[in-house]
């Protein structure tokens, strides 16, 4: 079997490995399809992902789906030949917040192709993998593998339309319309948002924004300026502090603001009186909790159709090609990796 490893910045590498077995409790999985990232380009691109760098080979990927090989003793979840969508959150389950039932901020999580512990925490663009039985979500019905793996980005889309409240009859800004901006234009639709505003600084994102149902787009920087004071809720998914800041001043009195997308990590110069006078609420939305099995029926039922954002897929063999036609926002919004 393949399994695709970064070694280094700009240094990936498709290797031959041993099929690895399930224990009890396990089960092994053949890659469906595998959803490139952001925080997988920042890896292969820059070889570190913010403040987590990648320190020893890294089997990149955390937006899978996969059909089930085999099963280890005792499994009862799934069997053999079932379609299912794979939760890369090992949240510990112990801990106060995932008491809480917040376990994106678990105090022990592990999240797959992460470089954020050391050991790193191995990811899933490999052809078979072995995962706990319940990191898997078996699907019945015609929704396709490719489908899928979007369960991950729409979770966490809805995770952010959920930390930005009641959206029923509101006027929302999306800043960016990659593929979470896209997401999160569907689920503030499905959370009864009465207008959505979408800005980016290409063309194509937003003409890709507008196909999911945005009711107007604006192109940031060169186009005219957002109006002031016109949204309830914004949420900021570019990881552009130009677009935080655009959003304060777009946003209505009262308003509510969600960071979703990751900054630069660096100390950047705010005005926060901006916050204090207009009674702002800023927020930060990080990963998911329940709302990735929302995302999965909501996938399953097309009641949140992805196929629209599925720009491209690669084989495994060609991960390369394939990362860098994820990085291309004028050619693409979601590139996979499938097994070859
Ligand atoms: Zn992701
Ligand atoms: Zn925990």
């Amino acid at each position: 079997m393949l399994s695709c490893r970064i070694h280094a910045k700009e240094d990936l590498r498709v290797e031959a490995d041993a099929i690895p077995e399930a224990g009890p409790g396990e089960v092994l999985l053949k890659l469906g399809a595998g959803g490139i990232c952001g925080s997988d380009l920042h890896y292969y691109f820059e070889g570190r992902n913010g403040s987590f760098v990648v320190r020893e080979p890294l089997v990149p990927g955390h937006e899978a789906s996969g059909v089930i090989a085999a099963v280890g003793a005792g499994v009862t979840r799934v069997k053999p030949g079932d379609k299912v969508a794979v939760s890369p959150s090992h949240a510990c389950g112990a801990c106060d917040y995932c008491r809480e039932g917040r376990e994106q901020l678990c105090r022990k999580m592990r999240f797959l192709g992460s470089a954020s512990v050391f050991p790193h925490t191995q990811g899933m663009f490999r052809e078979y993998f072995v995962m706990g039985e319940r990191q898997c979500y078996p699907v019945a019905g015609d929704v396709s593998l490719g489908e899928l793996a979007f369960a991950e980005p729409l979770a966490v889309a809805l995770h952010a339309v959920n930390r930005g409240g009641d959206l029923l009859g509101k006027s929302v800004l999306v800043t960016g319309a990659g593929t979470i901006g896209c997401l999160t234009v569907m689920a503030a639709r499905l959370a009864g948002a009465a207008s959505i505003t979408v800005t980016d600084v290409l063309e194509r994102p937003l003409a890709q924004a507008r196909s999911v149902g945005a009711d107007a787009t604006l192109l940031a920087g060169s186009g005219p300026a957002l109006p002031d004071a016109a949204f309830d809720v914004a949420f900021e998914v570019s990881g552009n502090f130009n677009a935080l800041k655009s959003a304060v001043a777009a946003a209505k009195r009262g308003a509510v603001i969600v960071q979703v997308g990751t900054l630069p990590h660096e100390p950047l110069p705010f005005v926060v009186n901006d916050i204090m006078a207009k009674e702002l609420d800023l927020r930060g939305a990080f990963r998911w909790g329940i709302e990735f099995d929302w995302a999965v029926r909501y996938l399953a039922s097309r009641r949140v159709d992805v196929r629209p954002l599925l720009s491209g897929q690669f084989p495994l063999t060609d991960a390369v090609a394939a990362f860098h036609a994820a990085a291309d926002k004028r050619r693409s919004t979601k590139v996979q990796v499938v097994a070859v």
